[in-house]
């Protein structure tokens, strides 16, 4: 490697972040060194501390600002309790919110069992989502995991975990391409999904 160690540990660490490959990785570290000050300048102010500045909602597990226990969804009065989305990630709160059609609360798993690399029950957010309903108050929960196998198996796992409380369960339509991913889903197709829901059988 001819680049002088700062930029190589750049590269390295971008090279780190999911979708970043080598390539993009050094055309990136490049951008940077050619850009203004402002831009490296507010990208490390943007990084430094970040994991402190975030938190996670106590009641649904999406991120909120550090110091704030429950997430604004969570807060809003005016939003149906009765009605549960179980999304894998944050990023999937954020894409059913964009269609602007859905009054009910979250819930984030943040991950999906994965047998393969390991990732069971545990391992994810299942107990409080069970302690939720197992307090009251929901009348549906809607199973909105990916349309991946990964996504499908814990869709099912969440069902036979959740059926004994006689709450209604129901799953995404089909609209959404299998193997997709909800954050990368335009709103039309979230949209007819989630209208679309069925109850599991
Ligand atoms: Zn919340």
């Amino acid at each position: 490697m001819l680049l002088p160690g700062p930029i190589q540990k750049l590269i390295g660490a971008l090279e780190r972040l999911p979708g970043v490959g080598p390539k993009s990785a050094s055309r990136l570290a490049f951008y940077l060194l050619r850009a203004p000050d402002e831009v490296s300048e507010e990208l490390s102010q943007a990084l430094s501390g970040l994991k402190g500045k975030v938190t996670f909602c106590e009641e649904c597990f999406n991120i909120t600002e550090a110091g704030r226990p429950r997430c604004e969804i969570c807060d809003d009065p005016g939003r149906d309790a009765g009605v549960l989305c179980v999304v894998e990630e944050a990023l999937d709160v954020l894409a059913v919110e964009r269609v602007g059609a859905y009054t009910g609360k979250y819930h984030v798993l943040h991950g999906v069992l994965s047998p393969i690399e390991g990732v069971g029950p545990g391992d994810i957010r299942v107990k409080p989502l069970v302690d939720r309903i197992a307090k009251g108050g929901v009348r549906e929960v809607i199973l909105a995991t990916n349309p991946s196998m990964e996504g499908d198996a814990t869709a099912l796992y969440l069902q036979q975990q959740l059926r004994a409380f006689g709450v209604q369960i129901t799953r995404l339509a089909r609209g959404l391409p299998v193997g997709g991913d909800l954050e990368y889903a335009d709103q039309n197709t979230i949209l007819r999904a989630l209208t679309g829901r069925s109850e599991m059988g």
